[in-house]
């Protein structure tokens, strides 16, 4: 028997496999596909990093303390171009603002978006936990707002719709301020707390070399399926493509749909519950390109243009990741609001992608491109998400022994 069993080697499983390790424990892993990583998926190929998943991470204070106990040296993008980003309107690509000065004195916005962001710290504090991202910035600092700056940068966290998004949930940072001071502005002039929580991160071979670290001294079953968890006495058993395992601890790191089907047998209505979770698809593409990228960090395009880009990173720019004489740009494609895309062939997603970087970026043809369709990329923290979480609690509390991690909860 097992100490204990983490199924799914993501950044979740990994960093959970990794503490019990740490604790004394003898975890086995098992993961479905015949690498470690999940949505962290590096291809280190022909002298270039290619990130197909996952791009960076925000180095906050604790995170950066585990990356010293690693032993792994974090590399940062510089200053000037972790900070100049891009929102493409009406053609063409604009400096976003990257202080309140500049807010109020660039021409970003229209004088009538910029009184209305002074009107803010006058409007009063509303309780409605059922409300939506969209709403929530429209009331509070207007629709100017939402449309330029918020929608898209929603978009390039969550690929999600900001009408369906719980502003509760998905942007809980800011709506906490409104909750906290009785206003956005005045609450971050005070907790400085809408800046950036930490540099840009990533480290030498890819985002995958933080799991590999981490992985190496781990038991993990690759290419190994679970199919099944049933309970007998205290002892629950494993079905998996290769055989039983047994134990009495286990985590589940999968996405909340594989964990839905793997907890059908232990609580069939929760579980399904689970699976009510909606997922955004992304596709993403990197590119490689003799074309020069302007300097910065990306940029991210609202609804309104009507595009199947999202947006893209200049990543050639944040890291070394390629040779001298060429770039790399990530492309972002789909999401919520062009959730159709993700069932059209990888020709009629590049030919469009083609077309519309052509008119943003004067880009016309790629030296290669990588490809890669999510189809279920990011969770959707949508209206009334408390229901989840609530699942979710209630499922480790009756099963005693199961443990669920993940970035929907
Ligand atoms: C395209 C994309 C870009 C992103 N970019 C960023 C970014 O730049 N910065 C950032 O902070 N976050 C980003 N995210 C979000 C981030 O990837 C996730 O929050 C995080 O990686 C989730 O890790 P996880 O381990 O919880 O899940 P996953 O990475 O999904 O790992 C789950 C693992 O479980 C395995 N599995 C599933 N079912 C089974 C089964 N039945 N048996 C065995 N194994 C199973 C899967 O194969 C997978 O390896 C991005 C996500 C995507 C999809």
């Amino acid at each position: 028997m097992k100490d204990a069993v983490v199924i799914g080697a993501g950044v979740s499983g990994i960093v959970a496999a990794y503490t019990l390790k740490k604790a004394g424990f003898d975890p086995l892993v098992i993961e479905k596909e015949p690498y470690i990583g999940g949505s962290t998926h590096t291809l280190r190929e022909d002298g270039r990093i290619i990130e197909l998943g996952v791009q960076s991470v925000l180095g906050q204070d604790e995170f950066m303390a585990f990356t010293k106990e690693l032993n792994l040296k974090p590399l940062h993008p510089s200053k000037e171009h972790a900070n100049t980003r891009y929102v493409y309107l009406n053609g063409q690509l604009k400096r976003m603002p990257s202080n309140p000065i500049e807010f109020l004195t660039s021409d970003f916005f229209s004088i009538f978006g910029k009184i209305r962001l002074l009107r803010e710290p006058f409007i009063p504090p509303k309780d409605d936990p059922k409300e939506s991202i969209s709403d929530f910035v429209t009331r509070r600092l207007g629709k100017e707002f939402l449309d330029k700056v918020v929608e898209p940068f929603v978009c390039g966290i969550y690929a999600g719709d900001t009408d369906k998004l719980s502003a509760k949930y998905a942007v809980r940072r800011v709506k906490a301020l409104e909750d906290e001071y009785g206003s956005i502005i005045k609450g971050s002039m005070k907790k400085k707390a809408l800046g950036p929580q930490g540099e840009i991160t990533s480290f030498e071979g890819g985002l995958l070399t933080f799991l590999e670290k981490m992985a190496s001294g781990i038991d993990i079953s690759l290419e190994s399926v679970a199919l099944k968890i049933t309970k007998k006495d205290d002892i629950y058993t494993i079905d998996t493509k290769s055989g039983k395992i047994q134990t009495k601890s286990i985590l589940i790191a999968t996405p909340a749909y594989s964990a839905s089907y793997l907890l059908r047998n232990l609580t069939w209505s929760m579980s399904a519950e689970l699976d009510q979770i909606e997922y955004a698809p992304v596709i993403v593409i990197s590119a490689i390109v003799k074309h020069p990228l302007p300097k910065g960090f990306g940029f991210l395009i609202p609804r309104k243009e009507n595009t199947i880009m999202l947006g893209a990173l200049f990543s050639s720019n944040l890291f070394k990741i390629c040779k001298e004489d060429e770039n790399i740009i990530t492309i972002y494609v789909g999401g919520e609001r062009r959730k159709d895309v993700a069932d059209w062939p990888e020709e009629k997603i590049i030919s469009q992608v083609k077309k519309e970087l052509k008119q943003i970026l004067g880009i016309e043809d790629f030296e290669k491109y990588y490809f890669k369709k999510w189809k279920k990329a990011i969770p959707q923290y949508n209206i009334g998400y408390e229901r989840f979480i609530n699942t979710v609690k209630d499922i480790e509390k009756m099963n005693e022994g199961v443990f669920i991690a993940g970035n929907y909860i």
